[in-house]
């Protein structure tokens, strides 16, 4: 209780000065009696939001007919949100009219697990705790409030937070909750629930230090087969003799290994996503099929976080990243091939990428040390050559389009690009090439070539 701010215990007091209380609710709560650090302070009160916008001078009406109000002390927002009854949920999603109640219990009945339905009036120091949410966060279990069958079929997203505080939390899920969690009925309202929301889920789920405890409750409870049934084309398809695991739980690994970055983590998610699909190919053609395993996946990959409302960057990001990964290690490569490597994947996408290729090989569940120490002289190279200044593209050659046509009296056209093209190309093979007379020479030569080839 001594760890609650000052300002929210000065929130509470100014509820008691008007008569009315004010308690912590929610996430706040739990955090503070398991002892982690709290995110957002929430605050419970039997006063109206009216009269709350009259008692603190700096508010804004945040949610007026949910009842929340924010208030705003030194920059802090903090939400003040009015008691509310149950009220019916006919879409699955929201309550269909929110109803103030005076009763703090009544209020916590309609929260989703027990642990999170916990109030604590800091100036009395006393605890609500109506559903033995305190007991099942020293047992580390997350269950539903009340009958579970109705709750998930009250609002599917439950399911998905549950997945996710088992996670985030290492806590277990209580048997009959998450029976109730895989039944045809709570489905139904989870295909209801917006695909920004799962999104949200999902990348809250990856900041677990095992993410993987969340997406394998979503494969138990089946929920992932709605939101992403391509992920589990994995489970049971056996990998060669390199991995000790199927693809599915090689990703779980990967997952796991990868640092906590969430968007890197989605990669390590969807990183072998075209690998069921393109196992049968690649067994009997061997590294051929890594380009169409690339590609195939990369498709994938963008199609699922399309479907999933990522933004059209993340897209991009995530999908060059399952693109490039199986290149990212060096096998011998002249520096030359290292330069072009950099010049396909981008200098900015390639700290991810080793970091991806990383959780890759440690998320094999065997002996990988080779190819760490390969992804790892990779890096070295590339970030050495990189560093001596590798051209990227045609403008970091010491030459210009404009001098090109003046010296070598080229019309304007198409040409010009392709000579550029070209001289990127040569200074790719060997950066001393990189000097005005140098090009120009190579220009006049690749013209006189183009010339005769015509
Ligand atoms: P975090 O902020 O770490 O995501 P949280 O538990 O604080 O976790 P919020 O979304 O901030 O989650 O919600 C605050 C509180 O509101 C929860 O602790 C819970 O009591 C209640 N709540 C949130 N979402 C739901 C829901 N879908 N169904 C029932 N109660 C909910
Ligand atoms: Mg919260």
């Amino acid at each position: 209780i001594d760890k609650v701010p000052e300002d929210v215990l000065g929130i509470c007091r100014r509820l008691r000065e008007n008569g009315k209380r004010g308690w912590i609710v929610g996430g706040c709560v739990r955090d503070l009696l398991r002892g982690a650090p709290a995110k957002d302070w929430d605050v419970a009160t039997d006063a109206r939001p009216e009269e709350v916008m009259r008692m603190f001078r700096k508010v804004i009406p945040t949610g007026l007919q949910h009842g929340t109000v924010t208030v705003l002390l030194r920059g802090v927002h903090y939400e003040v949100t009015t008691l509310r009854g149950e009220g019916a949920y006919s879409d699955g999603r929201r309550p269909d009219k929110v109803e103030f109640v005076d009763d703090i219990s009544a209020d916590l009945a309609r929260r989703d697990f027990t642990v999170n339905a916990i109030a604590l009036d800091p100036v009395d120091g006393h605890v609500i705790d109506p559903f033995g949410g305190a007991r099942d966060l020293e047992a580390r279990v997350v269950r539903a409030v009340g009958d579970p069958r109705e709750r998930f079929g009250e609002d599917g997203l439950r399911i998905l937070r549950a997945a996710r505080f088992s996670a985030t939390m290492e806590f277990s899920i209580d048997p009959d909750t998450e029976r109730a969690m895989s039944e045809p009925r709570s489905h139904v309202t989870f295909r209801r629930v917006s695909a920004e929301r799962v999104r949200d889920e999902w990348l809250k789920s990856m900041r677990a230090r095992r993410p993987s405890v969340a997406f394998e409750a979503m494969r138990r409870t089946g929920i992932l087969e709605i939101t992403c049934p391509e992920l589990l084309e994995g489970v049971g398809c056996a990998q060669n003799k390199w991995h000790a695991y199927d693809v599915w739980g090689h990703v779980m690994a990967c997952l796991d290994a990868s640092e906590p970055a969430p968007l890197l983590r989605v990669a390590a998610l969807l990183h072998d996503i075209a690998k069921p699909r393109t196992r049968e190919l690649s067994d009997k053609t061997g590294d051929y099929t890594f380009h169409d395993h690339e590609k195939l996946g990369a498709e994938m990959a963008m199609e699922i976080l399309g479907r999933l409302r990522f933004s059209n960057e993340e897209r991009d990001r995530i999908g060059a990243l399952v693109r490039h990964h199986l290149l990212c290690y060096d096998e011998g490569w002249t520096d030359a091939a290292v330069r072009r490597w950099i010049r396909r994947v981008t200098p900015d996408l390639a700290p991810d990428l080793y970091a991806l290729a990383l959780a890759d090989v440690r998320g094999k569940g065997r002996d990988a040390t080779g190819e760490v120490a390969s992804i790892e002289r990779l890096r070295e190279r590339a970030t050495g050559l990189l560093a001596a200044g590798t051209a990227l593209g045609t403008k970091d050659l010491a030459i210009r389009g404009n001098e090109l046509m003046k010296e070598l009296g080229i019309p304007p056209g198409p040409v010009v690009g392709e000579i550029l093209g070209a001289l990127v190309e040569v200074v790719t093979d060997d950066p001393a090439e990189n000097e005005r007379g140098r090009l120009l020479a190579a220009a006049r030569r690749l013209y006189e070539e183009r010339k005769q080839q015509t």
